[in-house]
């Protein structure tokens, strides 16, 4: 007990005393007195609860002794609370301005692939409304077949998907899904129509420039292949001229012809002819058109394959997939080197390697190489003579996606790399010719 709690209760039983003796009644004025002071805690108590249950937004006030600390304590306690509120509605506010601000469309799914949340740019993209469709299956609301795959099979991982917008034409989304907590997981997306516009406005001008090159070059590289074989007709200080004209008419050719098959494949277009494309065949083609720089090099070219497996696919695709990294592993292994080339089938695929101890590449530039243009040193990439023009894995890359399959590239450098393309079983057919 307060000592000033202690002193009113000493001051009611002496007015108590005082009245007892006056009025000759002792006892009835202490019980009087006491029953006073209960009184007045009472009412004190009655002031508290009623602070309490009321939430009153005033500052608690009255009481004395004990209950004078109480309402201070519960003042301070009151006001620390209220400003921790404002501060979060603040934060909060802030929140919500920025994710309607925000351009992409922001959707919050639990682990049912409901509806938690969403922006108010998902009903732009994605027909998601918040808060109309809380709790709402996200594959009921956007019935793309697509996008149901890419929610059921991504469970953990961040994925991307890139789909036209089913809300609106002429639009095309870039979907993210990633966790989000521990039962939450969040998708975005984002409309990336005017980066296909641009990359489309590219493609269309490479594609239109490269059309218009290729036949004054055809002409410029048929002369200079005559003049070349009439060398006896020319005058002796015209020859290095005219073979270097030749060589560079030659260069620029294979530069337009990779570049219209790189628009070619670049336009989305899907296989114009599913057929069946024997490995071995291709592989012998491709082998015998660098056969020629392999004997120059004294390259040992070993081949492993299975006869019998056959893919689906586009020969003209797979054949150019195929050249291109042959050729690379002849251009790349130095004299006297070995080039090893597989072709068979696996438990879960059916795998092209090419395997050279060539002069590698370094991890730094592993991921780069199917880049287009991108060539890790230009006097490296000329280490032999007609090496190409950076775009030969970047085909590859591209016809690799075309099939469904995976293209792997394990190398080190000095001591050589391995390039495997694992076509996927279902896209694949084993037959006995
Ligand atoms: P390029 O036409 O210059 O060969 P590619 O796109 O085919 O272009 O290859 C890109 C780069 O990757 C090459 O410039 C080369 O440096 C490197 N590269 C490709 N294949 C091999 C290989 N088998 N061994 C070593 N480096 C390679």
């Amino acid at each position: 007990m307060r000592l000033g709690d202690f002193w009113r209760l000493v001051s009611f039983l002496l007015i108590g005393l005082v009245c007892g003796l006056l009025f000759g009644s002792l006892m009835l004025s202490l019980i009087l007195a006491l029953l006073l002071y209960v009184a007045r805690l009472h009412h004190d108590l009655h002031l508290l609860s009623k602070w309490i249950g009321g939430r009153s937004s005033s500052e608690l006030s009255g009481g004395s002794g004990i209950f004078e600390d109480l309402s201070y304590s519960l003042n301070q306690l009151f006001l620390s609370h209220q400003r921790r509120r404002k501060k979060l509605s603040g934060v909060l506010r802030q929140f919500e301005e920025a994710t309607s601000a925000w351009p992409d469309a922001i959707v919050i799914l639990n682990f049912s692939d409901e509806v938690e949340w969403a922006n108010p740019a998902a009903s732009k993209y994605l027909d998601v409304r918040w808060p109309e469709d809380k709790k709402q299956r996200i594959t009921n609301l956007v019935r793309l077949p697509l996008l149901r795959t890419f929610i059921e099979e991504n469970q953990k991982e961040e994925e991307t998907l890139d789909i036209a917008s089913p809300t609106k034409s002429n639009t095309y989304l870039s979907l993210l899904l990633g966790p989000f907590n521990d039962t939450h997981r969040v998708l975005l997306a984002r409309d990336t129509t005017l980066i296909r516009q641009a990359d489309q406005a590219r493609s269309d001008f490479v594609a239109n420039v490269s059309h218009e090159l290729k036949t004054p070059l055809t002409v410029l590289k048929g002369y200079a292949e005559m003049l070349a074989e009439q060398h006896d007709k020319c005058p002796t200080e015209w020859l290095p001229a005219i073979e270097h004209m030749r060589v560079h008419a030659n260069q620029m050719s294979e530069l337009v012809d990779s570049l219209l098959e790189l628009s070619r494949l670049d336009a989305g277009q899907p296989l114009a002819k599913i057929e069946k494309v024997n490995g071995e065949k291709i592989i012998t083609g491709a082998c015998t058109a660098g056969q020629v720089l392999a004997v120059n090099k004294k390259l040992k070219i070993e081949l492993q394959i299975d006869q019998n497996t056959i893919i689906l696919g586009s020969k003209q695709e797979v054949y150019s997939a195929f050249s291109n990294l042959i050729f690379n592993a002849i251009h790349y292994t130095p004299d006297g080197g070995t080039v090893v080339i597989r072709w068979s089938k696996k438990a879960k695929c059916i795998s092209f390697e090419v395997e050279d101890n060539g002069i590698g590449i370094a991890p730094e530039h592993l991921n780069r190489v199917t880049e287009r243009f991108y060539r890790i040193d230009g006097a490296r990439s000329r280490l032999s003579d007609g090496a190409g023009n950076g775009l030969g894995l970047a085909i590859v890359k591209h016809i690799v996606r075309r099939h469904g399959a995976s293209l792997r590239i394990v190398s080190k450098i000095g001591v050589g790399s391995c390039f495997s393309i694992d076509f996927p079983l279902e896209e694949v057919l084993q037959e006995r010719e």
